[in-house]
């Protein structure tokens, strides 16, 4: 027999690792391979395929990690890409890797693992925890019962993970199946029969290590696809007929749906393996999660901790974050001073300090803040505090016909709408998830918040704060308005009802979350030394092109653009400065804040208070500036948002509905603050 070329050559063996969420295994991943990764807590962090490396003896192996899931049902895109990996045969073994203070919870998945066929180690991770709750694992009997080799770890420590891999590369080699799992009886011989009908089939002898999970599928009605054949082969039809009178006759003998069945045999089986394998502590009262929920998630009780956590966390935001941010703003202040005292005045100097050094140290201001804030939301994550939130928040979250798991989403959105569209990939409704990234704009991100302290600062006095605080109020008033009105009428569908699991309380690690923080904070840092750096130059440039015509004057280009588009503004109360300042935000909506430097005639060695008494003494009253306010906070997101909903939806044609709707909504709604204020007699 001739072996095709490709079989012969030497490859890079694969290592996939399966598991729920917060089972430990981006943890191991990183320990297998080095490479720094993203340590989360609630479900779903993990939704990319990572891949990294890892040396043996005869060359190197790749390890991926795969979705966290609590099941291969393929019911979410998570589980559909992990089961869609293990049976494209592309990893040459699973590492299950399971909570070992969770276990029956954790073997769903590794029953569905053996089901798949798939050469299978399973490391029984969080034994430390499973230890000092009192559990006593049989590891020898757990790993006969499954046939599977058993290998404790605690991946946060990096124990056990030698043997492990040790284990692993040696199931890789034989690449030997799993013994697969009795149900019962009756699902047993259904499966028999659905088996030898398939085994007729042409290059069934390759598949034999599948045969079980096809002729799952097949029981539960599913179309597993079959490689090599036609879907109206004649000889799968012959399959499919007899799968649906096995499948007929299980619901027959025992009166429910082949599915449930099934997912009960699943059960029994679990349940069978624990018991014997599973001493659990004697005294089974309450973990300590338990009793943290016990208040957390009280029933009266819960709503208000959890309103009080997020206003804290905006408290510290900016209460802690402006001493930083003020000695960043003397910085950038000292720097302008320098450099105009040492540069001869021109055109150079008046790039350098208004144009770049205004421009992005008007957004470094607010670097502290933005960093507080994502260290709040790692810690709340990592704590395993968020997915309460979300669990709290299902009710509410209903009334906008969301799951409540489109919280976290528009919590971090608070932070960076950038994150939070991303974040909506937990959602498992298709629908929902596209509902949570076309409102998640509307929150008010770190970086609309220099342009209402601007614009608060100079004509709202000592109510800046409260104009300020009211944007937020009215960013989720209308991504509620427009959750509903989508969820009824554009995209309508079932609700989803609440199934997320809440993962046991953990301890934050400092290194968890300065990763965290820093992961999300740099992308904030890279905007602003790119995106709004090049954004405040081409503001700058405008504004003094061409040359000879009075800086930033209505005869320079940027002038010339703001008069072409003052029109559309003038019934909002606003001018064609502010039509500029509009197009640039549409960069990055921090830039807003320098073009009005620009505009107005500030530089950046006199700093903000000046600006602020050059937009008080201008046009802008306080109602056109609420106008104003409104319009950054609802307008299309910057452009980073923009491709982060390209990427998220997979289209262009979802992004561009959300910068069209957005600005429409936005041109509505200031329309309706000024007009509707000069009516009552405001302005
Ligand atoms: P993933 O969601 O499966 O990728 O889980 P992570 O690797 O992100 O881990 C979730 C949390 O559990 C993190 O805070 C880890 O530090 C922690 N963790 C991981 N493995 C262990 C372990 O073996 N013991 C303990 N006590 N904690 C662990
Ligand atoms: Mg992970």
């Amino acid at each position: 027999m001739t072996q095709p070329a490709t079989e012969a050559m030497p490859r890079d063996l694969t290592v996939a690792l399966a598991g729920n969420p917060n089972s430990g295994k981006t943890s191991l991943f990183n320990e297998l391979t080095g490479s720094r990764q993203h340590v989360g807590n609630w479900p779903g962090v993990t939704v990319e395929r990572k891949e990294g490396y890892r040396r043996t003896a005869s060359g190197r192996a790749r390890v991926i990690d795969l979705p966290g899931t609590y099941s291969l049902t393929a019911s979410s895109p998570d589980e559909r890409v992990a089961r869609d990996f293990i049976i494209s045969g592309e990893s040459d073994v699973v590492i299950a890797v399971v909570d070992a203070s969770n276990l029956e919870r954790n073997l769903y998945l590794v029953v569905q693992l053996i089901e798949l066929g798939t050469p299978l180690v399973v490391a029984l991770n969080m034994s430390d925890v499973a230890e000092d709750r009192g559990f006593v694992i049989n590891v020898d009997k757990l790993s006969e019962l499954l046939d599977v080799p058993v290998i404790p770890t605690c991946a946060h420590v990096g124990e056990g993970v030698e043997p492990l891999w040790e284990a692993a590369l040696a199931q890789a080699r034989e690449a030997r199946a799993p013994r697969p799992i009795r149900y019962g009886r009756q699902i047993d011989e259904a499966i028999e029969t659905v088996q030898a009908s398939l085994l007729q089939l042409p290059g069934a002898a390759t598949a034999e290590r599948r045969l079980v999970w096809l002729a799952m599928s097949l029981l539960v009605g599913e179309e597993p696809a079959w490689p090599g054949l036609a879907a109206d082969d004649p000889a799968l039809a012959r399959v499919r007929s007899t799968a649906r009178a096995a499948a007929r006759h299980l619901e027959e003998v025992t009166g429910d749906t082949a599915e449930a069945v099934i997912t009960g045999g699943r059960y029994g089986a679990i349940q069978g393996v624990y018991r014997e394998a599973v001493d659990e502590p004697r005294e089974a009262g309450p973990t300590p999660s338990d009793r943290i929920d016990r208040v957390l998630l009280h029933r009266v009780w819960a709503l208000p901790i959890l309103l009080a956590t997020v206003a804290a966390m905006f408290e510290l935001t900016y209460v802690v974050g402006e001493y930083p941010s003020g000695w960043i703003g003397e910085g950038v202040a000292a720097l302008g001073g320098c450099v105009s005292a040492w540069m001869p005045d021109g055109p150079l100097r008046s790039l350098l300090v208004d144009g770049v050094i205004g421009g992005v140290g008007g957004v470094l201001v607010f670097v502290p803040q933005i960093f507080i804030l994502f260290a709040i939301i790692a810690l709340l994550e990592d704590s395993g505090y968020m997915a309460r939130a979300a669990f709290v928040m299902d009710r509410v979250m209903h009334r906008m016909r969301l799951h409540g798991k489109a919280f976290i989403p528009m919590v971090m959105g608070f932070g960076c709408n950038v994150p939070a569209i991303m974040a909506t990939r937990t959602l498992e409704s298709p629908r929902d998830r596209l509902v949570t990234i076309l409102v998640a704009p509307l929150m008010t991100c770190s970086a609309r918040l220099p342009v209402y302290a601007l614009i608060a600062g100079a004509l709202f006095g000592p109510h800046a704060g409260l104009a300020i605080f009211s944007m937020y109020v009215l960013g989720v008033v209308l991504a509620a308005l427009v959750a509903r009105i989508l969820r009824h009428h554009v995209l309508r569908g079932e609700e989803e009802p609440f199934v997320m699991e809440l993962p046991p309380y953990h301890r934050p690690t400092a290194k968890g979350i300065a990763i965290h923080t820093w992961e999300r904070g740099k992308l904030f840092l890279q905007k602003a030394g790119t995106v709004i750096l090049a954004g405040s130059v081409i503001m700058w440039c405008l504004s003094a092109l061409p040359w000879g015509v009075e800086v930033a004057g209505p005869q320079s280009y940027a002038g010339q653009l703001g008069k072409a588009l003052e029109p559309a503004v003038r019934p909002l109360g606003l001018e064609w400065q502010e039509a500029v300042a509009l197009v640039s935000g549409f960069v990055a909506k921090e830039i807003v804040v320098s073009t009005m430097g620009v505009l107005y005639g500030v530089g950046a060695e006199a700093g903000d208070a000046e600006l602020g008494r050059a937009i008080a003494s201008s046009h802008l009253t306080p109602l056109s500036g609420y106008a104003l306010m409104a319009f950054v906070l609802v307008y299309s997101p910057c452009i980073a948002a923009i491709a982060a909903m390209r990427r998220e939806t997979g289209s262009w044609k979802w992004a561009i509905i959300a910068v069209a709707y957005l600005t429409a909504l936005a041109w509505v709604v200031a329309f309706v603050i000024f007009q509707g204020g000069r009516l009552l007699g405001l302005g």
